[in-house]
């Protein structure tokens, strides 16, 4: 009999780290490995905040899969999944198809608007590379036109941003760090350019303690970002947000959702059962019923029994489901029993732009400032370590002084 053929779609967090694993786990013998990516590089994700608010190259962000993986060990498909076929067990891609014997689906998230009128058409979101870039080069946009236009508006140099949780926080805190470097750019007084994140909860970040929202809340503001907090977006229009009970239209040249995320829609338009906007997968991280498909990383929910909920969608949650998925392959291929997923967890850090941050680590440790901003340095030099080894780090790490 042929040797099985394994297929992980999407080189993000959870597909690359699972495709670099089973190399580590099975022989060129005992099983062929494909990894299908829409593009030749793999980006980090937990990156595009920077990406999207132009104070990171966006190449920095990106890595070319062949050099974090061997073209030799796994064949590199570039190509976009379209659709997969569980009954045929194959998978239809833009350009070409492809059959299994098992699979893992890693393809990660997509923007969830939650069907908010206008917001698909009039907002940008932090999605991947092109999208965040598209973003930081439309705000520099505006900025270059303010001083060259006759008729512009007062309002195109504001930047609106929906949604307060991780993405949004973290990229505010960004663009209170560049709105600066561009007023100086572009000769214009920094009075004039108004920093907007609106939030329906009555909280910002609430995953985080009182204390630690509160350093967040007051570095933010301190640096010009309004916080408006427990209102909702109910509309987003070609001139920005209508907000709260009394629907306020507040107007921006920028608008930027930042409200939340659903799987890759490649799952719902393959008839898998979406479970607020994600697949549900049990312990060993496949779904209900299905003996050769892993569902990974922003695709799925595993439940935390512990909280009684499923575990937060992060990069660090998905690396570590990939140690486990490549483990059960392995098992499944040698006839061994499969093991379930338990997740360490290694803390949270969320930065306020380059040198300032907040955090969570070491089971309650509190960090918040320079040692909380250098944290999350070490976190993102550390999944490049984990991706490239300590050429990648040396290549695209972040050392750059406070
Ligand atoms: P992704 O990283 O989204 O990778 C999916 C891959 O699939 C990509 O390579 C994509 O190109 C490819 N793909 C998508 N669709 C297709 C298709 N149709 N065909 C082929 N290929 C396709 N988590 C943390 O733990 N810490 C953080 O500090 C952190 N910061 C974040 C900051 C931001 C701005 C954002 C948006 C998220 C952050 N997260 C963070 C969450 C984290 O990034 C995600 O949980 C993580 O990326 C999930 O990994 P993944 O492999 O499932 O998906
Ligand atoms: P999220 O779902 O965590 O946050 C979205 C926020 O938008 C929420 O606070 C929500 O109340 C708000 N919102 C939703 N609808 C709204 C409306 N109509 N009007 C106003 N506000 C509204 O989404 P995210 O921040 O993109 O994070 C996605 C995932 O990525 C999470 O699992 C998160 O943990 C992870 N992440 C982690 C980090 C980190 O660890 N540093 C950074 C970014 C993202």
């Amino acid at each position: 009999t042929s040797k099985p053929k394994i297929v992980v779609l999407g080189a993000g967090y959870a597909g690359l780290t699972t495709a670099k694993r089973l190399t580590k786990q099975l022989s060129a013998e005992q099983a062929e490995i494909v990894l299908v990516n829409k593009h030749n590089y793999h980006y980090e994700t937990t990156w595009l905040h920077e990406v999207a608010a132009g104070t990171i190259n966006p190449n920095q962000a990106r890595v070319m899969i062949s050099d974090v993986v061997s073209p030799n060990r796994v064949r590199l498909v570039y190509d976009a999944v379209v659709k997969i076929n569980k009954e045929d067990k194959r998978v239809v891609l833009e350009n070409s198809e492809i059959e299994y014997d098992y699979l893992v689906v890693a393809l990660g998230f997509e923007s969830n608007d939650f069907g908010i009128k206008g917001m698909a058409e009039h907002a940008f979101a932090i999605e991947d590379i092109d999208s965040s870039r598209l973003i930081s080069e439309h705000i520099e946009y505006q900025f270059a036109k303010y001083n060259n236009e006759e008729n512009v508006s007062e309002e195109s140099l504001n930047i609106l941003v929906g949604g307060a949780g991780f993405t949004g926080i973290e990229f505010v805190g960004e663009l209170a760090q560049k709105v600066p470097e561009l007023c100086k750019k572009y000769d214009i007084d920094r009075s004039k350019v108004r920093i907007i994140n609106v939030e329906a909860a009555p909280s910002i970040l609430p995953m985080f303690d009182k204390e630690l929202v509160e350093y967040a809340k007051k570095s933010l503001e301190d640096r010009g970002v309004e916080l408006k907090i427990g209102a909702a977006i109910s509309e987003a229009t070609a001139e920005g947000f209508v907000v709260g009970e009394e629907k306020e239209l507040i107007k921006a040249g920028t608008i930027v959702w930042t409200g939340g995320v659903k799987a890759s829609s490649v799952l719902g338009n393959s008839g898998f059962e979406l479970v607020k906007g994600k697949v549900n997968v049990n312990s060993d991280l496949r779904p209900e019923g299905e003996e050769d498909m892993f569902v990974i990383g922003d695709c799925s929910w595993v439940w935390n029994k512990e909280a009684d909920r499923p575990y937060p969608s992060t990069a660090q949650l998905a690396m570590q489901e990939a140690d486990v998925v490549a483990a059960n392959l392995k098992a499944l291929i040698t006839n061994q029993p499969v093991q379930d997923f338990k997740f360490s967890d290694k803390g949270t850090v969320a930065s306020l732009g380059h040198s300032d941050g907040i955090g969570n680590v070491m089971s309650g440790y509190k960090l918040s400032g320079k040692s909380a901003a250098a944290m999350k340095k070490v976190v993102d030099n550390r999944s490049l370590f984990l991706l490239g080894g300590p050429k990648l780090v040396l290549k695209k790490g972040k050392f750059r002084p406070f």
